[in-house]
């Protein structure tokens, strides 16, 4: 590698840790002008019937409910789950997951994760079941497939619910079946900043087909079939939202192509620097998405901490994120209430992981610069 003289680093765009996939032009337009035809802006028009449609496919035909975006949905699913008590769940994850129990009054019982993949580890969990506890939400933490056949068993034999925050997961595929075919139900979320986006947004996806006027129901005021037979929220999709889904979701097997290649320059280049992991996903049963490209650093192997190269990066115009980082059992919202000392392989996990730039429209060439910049800061 040539060294760059440090009055050229300008001359580099900046590199964000994620940035929003725009569908072209004229496809998105086709469904504008189909909303100004039909006038209908939202309450399941046109166009959420016809996203709903194909997400349905896209999942093999679950069940699908489309929401404003992920939190609102983890909160019906909540709802008409009848979640009560105490929810274990893992503390390594984005603050919605946490925030959408204690927002409802409910009860985080925060569980440690693998060190493999960072999902929670379920032989952790029942030693947290208590009387009080009603549901299970583990999260498919960078799109990594959590050990759900043994949640799964884990709830079933104790008669709890299992809700799985798949904000990341859009599009795995486990044995060849979608990831939502697990647990009671699956929350997508399609915020701007995911793979997959409509804007803002997010679906529910289940089997069940019992629950469809109760979801459907819990996201419009709870109002079905021309009457109010429920208590609900207002979390509807609008046209605007599924516009976008439906010019976005063409283009994904193509996405995840430039994703994987993005992906896999990177594992070339890093996993040979000592002290860096990157946190790639090994599951043979699993056909993944590249949502995101985490790597963890060790201090003492690699000679930095995990701050001081998040700075160093910084200053080359490289903005990383350190998702997960601090754990939501250490948020100042929840001051003395958890002790992330009782998770503490989460806590490693948050005090050394960064996630670098992916997305599309990333350059092989910028993946490249990210890696030499980071040899070059090794220190061991
Ligand atoms: C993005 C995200 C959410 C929330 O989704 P929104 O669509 O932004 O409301 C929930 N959980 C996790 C893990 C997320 O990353």
């Amino acid at each position: 590698m040539t060294r760059e003289p440090s009055n050229m680093l300008h001359l580099h765009p900046r590199l964000f840790v994620a940035r929003p996939y725009l569908p072209p032009r004229q496809e998105f337009d086709k469904y504008l002008d189909e909303i100004w035809d039909n006038r209908i802006l939202t309450n399941y028009g046109l166009l959420h019937e016809r996203f709903r449609a194909e997400l349905s496919q896209f999942f093999d035909g679950a069940n699908v409910t489309l929401t404003a975006n992920g939190h609102l949905a983890l909160d019906i699913a909540l709802h008409v789950l009848d979640a009560k008590g105490e929810v274990i769940t893992t503390p390594f994850t984005f603050a919605s997951t946490t925030h959408v129990l204690t927002w409802n009054g409910l009860t985080p019982v925060f569980c440690d994760i693998k060190e493999n993949d960072l999902t929670l580890d379920p032989d952790k969990i029942e030693a947290l079941i208590t009387e009080k506890t009603s549901a299970i939400m583990p999260v498919h933490v960078y799109g990594h497939f959590c050990d759900a056949e043994k949640i799964d068993a884990i709830a079933e034999k104790h008669g709890l619910r299992v809700i799985y925050d798949a904000a990341h997961a859009f599009g795995v595929r486990v044995d060849g079946k979608s990831i939502a075919s697990f647990g009671d139900v699956s929350m997508f979320s399609f915020h701007a900043t995911k793979l997959f986006h409509t804007i803002e947004g997010g679906a529910l996806v289940y089997k069940n087909s019992d629950l469809c006027d109760l979801y459907e129901a819990s996201e419009n005021f709870g109002f079905c079939k021309g009457e109010h037979v429920y208590i609900g929220t207002n979390a509807k999709m609008n046209e605007f939202q599924a516009a976008m889904g439906l010019a976005v979701l063409p283009e994904f097997d193509t996405l995840i192509k430039e994703r994987k290649e993005l992906t896999a320059r990177y594992t070339e280049h890093l996993s040979d620097i000592k002290g860096v992991r990157c946190l790639a996903n090994e599951n043979p049963r699993v056909t993944h998405n590249y949502a995101y490209m985490p790597i963890l650093i060790n201090a003492n192997s690699f000679g930095r901490t995990r701050d001081n190269l998040f700075q160093e990066l910084a200053k080359h115009n490289i903005n990383c994120r350190k998702y997960f980082y601090p754990l939501i059992s250490d948020y100042k919202a929840y001051h003395g209430q958890f002790d992330s000392g009782l998770t503490p392989i989460a806590a490693k996990a948050a005090d050394e992981v960064l996630c670098l730039p992916i997305y599309n429209g990333l350059s092989i060439n910028d993946a490249d610069r990210v890696c030499n910049i980071i040899r070059g800061l090794y220190n061991g």
